[in-house]
């Protein structure tokens, strides 16, 4: 049992509405040396191709994490009685230069994962999945990737930039810090400006499950498969909100109808329990095009999944 130390704060010991926004309201922490899991945020939004705002995400999901309880009800975990966990605070990015920012995100994340944490990181669009999974592959080898989107991020390029948010995944292939083989992208959906954007995939050997394959049924057993192409290895779980309809999440910066549902969201991430999951991220929150907060309670509850799936979180 972890010390009382990394426990979210209660709502029954102070209000709810109360006390500065960390995560769940975990303990604030300078560096993650003698943590299991550090929660990482990193505000940046100029990756983005569409709408921006992102840079507002990780303030809005710590603010709404505030409403989640710390025992599971349908598991029964309880992941701060396991882990010990707390808030590392933000990257600071340069708000300037993505590149720069890129530097910035990896070798943060690299020096979280050399003290021994799992990050778990608030975005940001979705590029700040390409230093993260830069720096733990360099530590750990190269990651299996699961990875829930409406969109492949499989773009050669984006206004003629190879480093963007619809590239990020492309680069990575490239540069062997995942997997094909061992890489399932989950939610993928609408229009393109080309159709080899969406065969890339396919080509490398990645297992794709289309939203339209997940359509009006659950997909945990899509998972079990999931799990078992991946195996035991490393592995990262890269969760853009967009991957989940707009009816139940907005505020996002490239929406786009038909999508997961909150269900099959939650469905994901319980499905990768058994994986050897080095760190994880929930991305492309854009508070300013949300409504009524519903898309940054949604982050922060699969955030809060993602912490039960974590090797070692066992049911209470
Ligand atoms: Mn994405
Ligand atoms: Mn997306």
């Amino acid at each position: 049992m972890v010390d009382s130390e990394f426990q979210p704060k209660s709502g029954n010991e102070s209000p709810r509405f109360a006390m500065p926004s960390t995560f769940m309201r975990l303990p604030s922490r300078e560096s993650a040396k003698g943590l299991d899991v550090a929660i990482v945020g990193v505000p940046l939004d100029i990756g983005t191709s569409n709408r921006s705002g992102t840079r507002n995400g990780p303030r809005e999901i710590r603010d709404e994490s505030r409403l989640l309880r710390p025992v599971n009800l349908t598991t029964l975990q309880a992941p701060f009685d396991c882990l010990k966990i707390a808030d590392v605070g933000d990257v600071p990015i340069n708000t300037y230069d993505l590149r720069k920012s890129i530097d910035l995100i990896d070798g943060f994340h690299a020096r979280i994962a050399k003290q021994g944490a799992a990050p778990l990181t608030l975005g940001g669009d979705h590029t700040i999945s390409y230093p993260i999974v830069r720096a733990l592959s360099l530590l750990h080898g190269q990651l299996a990737l699961v990875h829930v989107d409406a969109h492949t991020d499989c773009n050669d390029a984006m206004f003629g930039e190879a480093m963007t948010h619809g590239t990020w995944v492309r680069r990575a292939v490239e540069e062997r810090l995942i997997d094909p083989r061992r890489t399932a992208q989950i939610g993928i959906r609408g229009t393109t400006y080309t159709g080899p954007d969406c065969t890339y995939g396919e080509e490398q050997g990645f297992t794709m499950l289309h939203a339209e394959d997940c359509w009006h049924r659950s997909i945990s057993r899509d998972m079990d498969r999931i799990r078992s192409i991946i195996g035991e290895g490393p592995a990262y779980l890269s969760f853009d909100i967009d991957g989940i309809d707009p009816a139940f999440a907005p505020g996002t910066g490239t929406p786009e109808p038909g999508g997961l549902t909150s269900m099959q969201g939650i469905e994901i991430v319980r499905g990768c329990r058994g994986l050897n999951l080095v760190g994880a991220d929930i991305v492309e929150v854009s508070p300013p095009w949300d409504s009524g907060r519903i898309t940054s309670l949604l982050a922060a509850t699969i955030a809060f999944e993602i912490l039960c799936a974590l090797p070692g979180v066992e049911a209470a």
